[in-house]
């Protein structure tokens, strides 16, 4: 007997936690998702709710993928488990495989996480060991970017530039800097394309480097759109002067693509937009199509040499989770690859993209909206806060859009999208017009 979502009606939600306020308003007015296909989530109640957000920036194939349902299905019969450590299964081979064909020519390695927050801490632990490998001592410290995500462990909310999401934890790890973020500048920068602005703020990182000196840096992490800090672009010439920048000084770029991995942006990876070689990158989310929970760390070739044939081989790195490339979720991976690859999803974000910027820009001129961000099919709108009530508006927008059958992401005044790569033009039509009415509504209710 196989139990579902369905079956279950939970009689109490008590025993249920997480440690977020978020958790609290929601037990007060649960919003029950019970079944999902293609562009659609289905409520408890029978609504059926347009997935503006992939899930949570994840689901970029759609729900409910018959191939990976059957592949997770037939893997877990076959082989539910095998022993990371020393030994493997063929199943993570082929997935490393198959996925560095995606990745920039240099990312040729990759060590399998089980989520996002995995592989940014994986990644950060890579940096400040590398360059002691490579014999130029110790280089403790790391460089983030204000505004940007990496997750919730200890070193991804260090160099996170969210404060608030660090601020319990006094300073977080020591030796992390962050860039200014691009807004301060200018709001919408990227549409409006600003060259010059994109290498003055990259400068930033050189005036930390006169700081702290280069051969104290190991790495500089950012995301090279930033998801979760409300969909900040980069300026036009910014990723490319931080590559020139760090690989001057030696410091290794690590570009978190948790998000912006598997065709968000019209690429198998931002990277390749912007025609970037990171040194490291960060996936998950999109790695399987959020079925099951799954990350990754690509690393480039010299990274990979450094660790496997330098002089302390056995004492490298002390990492490994018991899951890694755990063989259900590299059977998830291998059909939700397939899929992309098969139906052209990362190209159709590209043919995709004029479509889903003319609707978010046909909202341009709305009462308090301040600004339109987008590229490929993730975006976001920023309203004016209400005096006294930072986030209201926003509230009200996504509440809208709830009742109204769609999902955004809300985050304070911002309302975040990036739907499944599978959306059509009717979709977006949705989207928009359910956006519009919101945000007409939250201001009325407010001026
Ligand atoms: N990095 C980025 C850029 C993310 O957007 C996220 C999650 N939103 C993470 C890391 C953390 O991923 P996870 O929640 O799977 O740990």
């Amino acid at each position: 007997q196989i139990s579902t979502v369905t079956d279950h009606q939970p009689a109490s939600m008590a025993a249920f936690w997480m440690p977020f306020t978020a958790n609290r308003q929601f037990k007060s007015a649960p919003r029950m998702l019970t079944s999902a296909s293609g562009m659609y989530f289905e409520n408890d109640k029978g609504q059926q709710i347009l997935d503006g957000c992939a899930g949570l920036w994840c689901v970029n194939a759609g729900h409910g993928r018959e191939a990976i349902s059957e592949a997770v299905a037939r893997q877990v019969s076959q082989l539910d488990y095998a022993p990371p450590f020393q030994m493997g299964h063929p199943l993570a081979f082929e997935f490393a495989e198959r996925l560095i064909q995606h990745t920039p020519p240099n990312l040729n390695h990759v060590f399998f996480t089980n989520s996002g927050s995995e592989s940014v801490e994986t990644a950060l632990k890579i940096a400040l060991n590398y360059h002691r490998l490579k014999g130029q001592g110790t280089r403790q410290r790391l460089i983030g970017r204000e505004r940007s995500y990496h997750g919730v462990n200890f070193g991804g909310i260090s160099v996170g530039g969210i404060v608030n999401n660090r601020k319990t934890f006094g300073s977080g790890l020591p030796g992390t800097d962050h860039l200014p973020h691009t807004l301060n500048i200018d709001l919408n920068a990227f549409s409006r394309g600003l060259p010059e602005h994109g290498t003055e703020l990259a400068d930033a990182l050189e005036q930390l480097i006169a700081l702290h000196d280069a051969s104290n840096i190991a790495a500089v992490i950012v995301e090279p759109v930033a998801g979760s800090g409300g969909v900040i672009m980069p300026p036009v010439g910014y990723l490319q002067k931080l590559r020139e920048i760090t690989r001057k000084h030696g410091i290794l770029l690590i570009f978190d693509e948790v998000i912006t991995g598997f065709g968000r942006v019209g690429e198998a990876f931002a990277a390749s937009r912007w025609g970037i070689e990171p040194d490291i990158m960060t996936t998950a989310k999109g790695l399987t199509n959020g079925a099951i929970p799954m990350g990754a760390v690509f690393v480039s070739d010299a990274i990979h040499d450094a660790f496997m044939t330098g002089p302390e081989s056995m004492i490298e790195l002390f990492h490994g989770y018991t899951y890694s490339g755990h063989p259900v979720a590299c059977a998830a991976g291998l059909a939700a690859l397939d899929i992309y690859e098969q139906e052209g999803l990362f190209q159709r974000t590209l043919a995709m993209e004029p479509v889903f910027e003319a609707g978010l820009h046909s909202l341009k001129g709305l009462p308090g909206l301040i600004d339109i961000r987008n590229i490929g099919l993730i975006g976001a709108i920023e309203l004016q806060p209400l005096d006294g009530q930072p986030g209201e508006r926003g509230r009200r927008v996504f509440q809208h859009c709830y009742e109204q059958g769609v999902l955004v992401r809300w985050t304070g005044d911002i309302l975040a999208m990036s739907p499944p790569l599978i959306i059509e033009k009717e979709h977006i039509r949705q989207l928009v017009n359910t956006l519009k009415e919101g945000i007409q509504l939250a201001f009325q209710n407010h001026e």
